[in-house]
């Protein structure tokens, strides 16, 4: 038995959120990330029995009922979260109506969680039905993503098309592409359904003007995921600040053939024949 603070889940939250905010897409309180966890994963620590306050959801979570998310606070700096986790994340299980969220650990301040906890748990109620290991979302402010969303028409084709094509990692890393949603209000059941909508076909939306919402299995997954998205974006504006002028690049074909290489799929609609 165990305290939960000193769990490799707590451990591994801080070390991400401080990696994101290293990377500068997580200003002031930008940025969230929850993880799932099941009672299994749970069974080793005996600080985290009691419901200490119960959260109103504001919308049906009951296909979550009984599962845990180690969550970031509303109003939370990332940089702070390796400090004072106690603090700054929260352990909440969703109670059995689904209505209900209940604080077992953490946010020792009278913290609350995300804003966008309803864009998280829709996310992961659609990514569940795909893959069972669904663990993490992740959301941030990555700066090369939130400029291309001025400069590119928002059309998922286009954006995962140059994502692609901007280095060799893109394809493997999201062979299924990029999803969009328009211009939303952050924090509304509304943003959440069309976020956790897109969710179905991308592990990644890009919510434009604002950041990105990444899904994987594990933290480092969802991080990686995020960051190799980032970083093509960053390439895209390098290549603007060097002149903009596209001389030669990876061509549909060698796409195709990087996707049979990896073993992944390339979505169909977004190649060329
Ligand atoms: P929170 O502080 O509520 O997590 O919000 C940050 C954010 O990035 C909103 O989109
Ligand atoms: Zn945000």
């Amino acid at each position: 038995m165990g305290n939960f603070i000193d769990s490799k889940y707590v451990k591994k939250i801080c070390a991400i959120t401080m990696a994101s905010y290293q990377h500068g897409w997580d200003e002031r309180n930008g940025g969230n990330v929850s993880l799932r966890l099941t009672d299994a994963d749970l069974q080793d620590f005996n600080d985290i029995n009691e419901v200490h306050r119960v959260l109103d959801l504001g919308f049906d979570a009951q296909k979550l009922a009984g599962q845990y998310f180690l969550v970031t606070g509303t109003g939370r700096y990332f940089r702070n979260v390796i400090d004072q986790p106690n603090l700054d994340l929260g352990l909440i299980r969703i109670s059995q109506d689904g209505q209900k969220g209940e604080l077992m650990w953490g946010f020792e301040d009278g913290g609350q969680p995300t804003s966008e906890f309803p864009s998280h748990l829709m996310s992961h109620i659609a990514r569940l039905q795909f893959d069972s290991n669904q663990r993490v979302v992740m959301h941030c402010h990555p700066t090369n993503v939130i400029a291309l969303s001025f400069t590119q028409d928002l059309d998922e084709r286009h954006w995962s098309r140059l994502l692609w094509k901007m280095q060799a990692e893109s394809l493997v890393v999201f062979p299924e592409g990029v999803g969009l949603i328009p211009y939303m209000t952050p924090g509304t059941n509304e943003i959440g359904e069309a976020t956790a909508q897109k969710m179905k076909d991308y592990r990644v939306v890009i919510w434009p003007h604002h950041g990105i919402f990444g899904v994987g299995t594990s933290l480092d997954e969802a991080f990686g995921l995020i960051e190799t998205v980032e970083k093509a974006a960053l390439i895209y504006s390098q290549i603007g600040a060097q002149g903009g002028q596209i001389k030669q690049e990876i061509t549909d074909d060698q796409l195709r053939q990087l996707a049979k290489s990896f073993g992944v799929t390339a979505n169909p609609q977004f190649l060329t024949n």
